[in-house]
């Protein structure tokens, strides 16, 4: 019988939270818009980005979702030997090894 773990990539919580570019509402997604500005001679036209988004025509905004690594459940199966184990071998090993390459 395998045994069931806190979820490492949402702690248990089931819950993901990540950045969405939605469309800013500040300009409907342009970025923008076109004024007319008078400069003493001529009417000229100049582009006036928006301040909400600076420019950008989109936001981002933390959204959440149930999470990817466990389907939202908050824990995973414990699977002996793998990764989170080895990792931890590797890294030291790597670090060795790279330091006798470098000499
Ligand atoms: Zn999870
Ligand atoms: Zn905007």
């Amino acid at each position: 019988m395998a045994e069931q773990v806190t979820c490492p990539q949402c702690g248990g919580t089931g819950e993901q939270v990540w950045q969405e570019a939605h469309p800013c509402p500040g300009c409907g997604g342009s970025g923008g818009w076109w004024e007319s500005v008078w400069d003493g001679d001529d009417y000229r036209e100049e582009f006036v980005p928006c301040g909400a988004c600076g420019g950008q025509g989109s936001t981002l905004e933390p959204t959440h979702g149930p999470c990817t690594y466990c389907n939202g459940q908050g824990w995973v199966y414990a699977r002996p030997g793998t990764p989170a184990q080895m990792g931890c071998l590797a890294l030291p090993l790597g670090l060795v090894l790279l330091w006798w390459v470098l000499g």
